[in-house]
């Protein structure tokens, strides 16, 4: 498994014997002051009089580990982007920063649709592959762009060659979004923030919204319009997601809600 965050905060604490929360705050701290993930968390470590080059993270590990996450089960790619969405829509961010939500939407973006079904995930499953997601995009995020007080200024040049791709969408979401601008997460049209609905542009959201409850997609709805989540998708998914189990399909919804 990567190497997160926590799992370099937890590190750190152990080694210099300080409790984690004592660890956390003063990273918190250096991190509001726009210094970037790992710079804090080294100085910290050398403050600790430990060696700070121990502490470190691989950021094609994280995205490697999203990947398998994602292409393991389609399904479950697909309920996690919308399980996301709504925790974006519902704190605007508290729990799952803006740009770890955009970097999971680019490798999502990438997820290529298999060929044969992978199982209703469970319940269990979703919430422990949500957590984990989290965990990894915002470390990845934290590692891969440049920051300040202000936010994200734009690609780590220790960003590796192959994450720079995700890391500028990344950066260009984030900046279009500080600009009051929205690229819709299913035809990528710029829209007005004022005039995004449940993530998506008007348009876009109104054809989510000619589905009713349990019910995805119409009959002889465009293929362009098929989607759930953020993912693309195909009938099958869906018929199969409809007769899911208490698990996923109660507590989880398929579209955003406005
Ligand atoms: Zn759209």
């Amino acid at each position: 498994m990567a190497v997160t965050a926590r799992d370099l905060l937890r590190q750190v604490a152990e080694d210099c014997g300080c409790p984690y929360s004592e660890v956390v705050r003063s990273v918190n701290d250096r991190m509001g002051r726009g210094m970037g993930l790992l710079p804090s968390v080294r100085e910290v470590a050398l403050e600790h009089g430990l060696d700070p080059e121990k502490y470190t993270i691989s950021p094609t590990a994280l995205v490697r580990e999203a990947e398998e996450i994602l292409r393991s089960n389609y399904a479950r790619a697909l309920i996690i982007s919308a399980v996301l969405a709504g925790m974006l829509e519902r704190d605007g961010g508290d729990e799952l920063p803006l740009p770890a939500f955009f970097a999971f939407v680019e490798l999502l973006d990438e997820t290529p649709q298999p060929e044969h079904h992978s199982g209703v995930p469970t319940a269990e499953d979703i919430e422990s592959s949500v957590r984990r997601v989290i965990e990894l995009m915002t470390t990845l995020v934290s590692g891969v762009c440049d920051w300040s007080t202000g936010g994200i200024e734009g690609v780590a040049e220790s960003c590796p060659d192959e994450v720079v791709p995700l890391a500028k969408s990344v950066v260009r979401r984030t900046k279009l979004y500080q600009a009051g601008l929205w690229s819709c997460l299913a035809c990528k049209r710029l829209v007005d923030l004022k005039d995004v609905r449940g993530l998506l542009c008007p348009e876009c959201d109104a054809s989510v919204g000619m589905t009713g409850p349990g019910h995805c997609l119409l009959p002889g709805e465009p293929p362009e319009l098929d989607r759930l989540g953020y993912g693309h998708t195909r009938r099958a998914d869906l018929d199969r997601d409809d007769s899911t189990d208490e698990g996923a399909g109660g507590r989880y919804t398929h579209r955003f809600r406005t």
